[in-house]
């Protein structure tokens, strides 16, 4: 067991049951472009042409992106009317 709702080493195109949709498309089109080369190099254009090695930055945000998209969505709170005058009624005691 990974702890992952895929196989980290090759997650499929389609994303599992659950995840963001467009998170996932989106990582895992970075992921499939990012792979590593025969010199140790990454294959991807943008990094072949500035010689980085792989792992590459974009493979690992892509890597993040996967298991992100995963993730339950955290409900993000609002900030009211009603939280701003909170904060500027404590700003002038
Ligand atoms: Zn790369």
């Amino acid at each position: 067991m990974t702890g992952f709702p895929y196989d980290p080493q090759q997650p499929p195109e389609q994303p599992p049951a659950g995840a963001d949709f467009m998170t996932w498309m989106l990582a895992y089109r970075i992921h499939a472009e990012h792979q590593p080369g025969p010199e140790g190099l990454c294959l991807a254009n943008t990094c072949r042409a500035a010689s980085n090695p792989w792992p590459c930055e974009p493979w690992k945000l892509a890597r993040s992106g996967l298991r992100d998209a995963c993730q339950p969505i955290t409900e993000r709170r609002q900030v009211t009317d009603a939280d701003i005058w909170f904060r500027r009624a404590v700003n002038q005691r």
